[in-house]
């Protein structure tokens, strides 16, 4: 098949990279392979590896790819679902209304939102904001499988069902797993309502208030 410059150019990187098969498939053109655990160097190679990124059906309704933001050294990592429209517009994770509860909950433990990292398990928005789907959690998984292990936070805060479920892998309720520190890949996590929920629910922002709590003073151990 002939590459025109853009696909020859992404099948330099993957080369560059060590990767050696690339599917074809001639109704999609190249599927790009999903990346492989422990094969980035830092954050920027990866969300490089993402651009423009085809792997699901997100690719053809978003607006832009929400890779994630803030530390690259964050020992305190906030995991959501999947970019909403204010994301998807500006690229960014939590900055509609979510996300400003978000950074109230992050001052609320003493850090700055600039301190931590923030990033969801999908990097693509789902039309009108639907939940994520199993082949579109698949499709991401590695993309923050990576994010989290070249940031190796101390902890990782998952906000809502899904993230948790996500990061966990399993099926358990969130209203089963809040508030529990529990290990994953040899990250401390904890589980707790995504901040979307507390704007519908505001009585349980005592309940995320206990969690972070959990996680400020764990963080404060030596
Ligand atoms: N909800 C999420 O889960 N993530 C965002 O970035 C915004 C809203």
């Amino acid at each position: 098949m002939a590459a025109d410059d853009g696909t020859r150019d992404q099948l330099d990187f993957f080369r560059d990279l060590g990767v050696r098969d690339v599917f074809l498939d001639p109704a999609r053109g190249v599927t790009p392979p999903a990346v492989s655990p422990g094969s980035m160097p830092d954050l920027p190679s990866l969300q490089k590896f993402l651009d423009g990124c085809p792997r699901c059906k997100l690719s053809k309704s978003r607006t832009n790819i929400v890779f994630g933001q803030g530390s690259a050294t964050a020992e305190l990592m906030f995991v959501g679902e999947a970019p909403g429209r204010d994301e998807d517009e500006q690229g960014l994770a939590f900055v509609g209304r979510a996300g400003q509860l978000l950074t109230k909950i992050i001052e609320a433990i003493g850090r700055k939102r600039e301190d931590v990292y923030i990033c969801n398990v999908l990097k693509c928005r789902p039309p009108n904001n639907r939940n994520p789907e199993p082949d579109e959690v698949e499709a991401c998984r590695p993309f923050l499988d990576e994010q989290i292990r070249l940031i190796a936070p101390k902890a990782v805060v998952t906000l809502g069902t899904f993230a948790a479920q996500a990061v966990l892998e399993t099926d358990e309720p969130i209203g089963r797993m809040r508030g529990r520190w529990r290990t994953a890949r040899g990250v401390r996590v904890m589980p707790t309502f995504h901040p979307a929920f507390l704007l519908r629910s505001p009585e349980r922002k005592k309940d995320v208030w206990e969690d972070m709590k959990l996680v400020r003073d764990f963080l404060a151990q030596k």
